[in-house]
């Protein structure tokens, strides 16, 4: 794998890559950051994750004030600096478009179907907050309700957001989350997927411990 130090800017261009590239983020939506000792570092408004460089990103504090960089920082910079703010733990977050998992959000359906072991291992249940103008604090500040329960949430009619100690996990995690809505709705041509059983479910979790 490319070496990098993770939490720089070429981290974040490395992984922006990779999202655009699988499809998490078409056209110019979606964003990225990254908690530094000096603030967080933020995709600029309004670029394609592909195609960015380094003077793409852009240095904010914890108000979402520009302390270094010449252009815009994302809009959803509240809801990064939010999401910073409440959890300690979370040290890189990504919000994506995904089509597939956006489907979910679009149609208000949380991901907890028990159809592959991965996705009960892994994640249960994804909540859904309520939609609100996107850039909007609002926004912001209902989801980020969510993220007392869980690292991943989908944002109604908009689409993902989810948080880790590395952009390497988040991308992970958003992987997986989209497998997962891909095969949903691959069974679903299919005649429906056969559910996995209370017994089987335990089993699985079993694997955790
Ligand atoms: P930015 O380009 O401002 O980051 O906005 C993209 C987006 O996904 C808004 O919700
Ligand atoms: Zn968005």
């Amino acid at each position: 794998m490319e070496y990098f130090e993770v939490g720089t800017k070429k981290d974040i261009l490395y992984w922006s890559k990779r999202l655009y590239q699988k499809g998490m983020t078409p056209s110019t939506s979606g964003n990225i950051s990254v908690r530094t000792k000096d603030g967080i570092l933020i995709s600029a408004s309004g670029v394609c994750l592909n195609d960015m460089d380094e003077d793409d990103i852009v240095l904010i504090d914890f108000d979402g004030n520009v302390l270094d960089g010449k252009k815009k920082p994302s809009s959803e910079k509240f809801l990064h600096t939010q999401i910073y703010d409440l959890r300690d733990d979370i040290n890189a977050i990504i919000h994506s478009h995904c089509p597939y998992i956006t489907a979910f959000a679009c149609s208000n359906r949380i991901m907890q179907e028990p159809i592959m072991a991965e996705f009960v291992l892994y994640f249960n249940k994804i909540p859904i907050a309520k939609y609100h103008l996107p850039s909007s604090m609002q926004l912001a500040i209902e989801t980020v309700e969510y993220f007392k329960i869980s690292d991943t949430v989908l944002m109604q009619n908009h689409g993902v957001v989810s948080g880790a100690d590395t952009l390497q996990e988040v991308f992970y995690t958003l992987e997986s989350l989209r497998a997962y809505s891909e095969t949903y709705f691959g069974t679903q041509v299919l005649g429906g997927a056969k559910k996995l059983s209370r017994k089987h479910i335990k089993e699985i979790m079993s694997l955790k411990k």
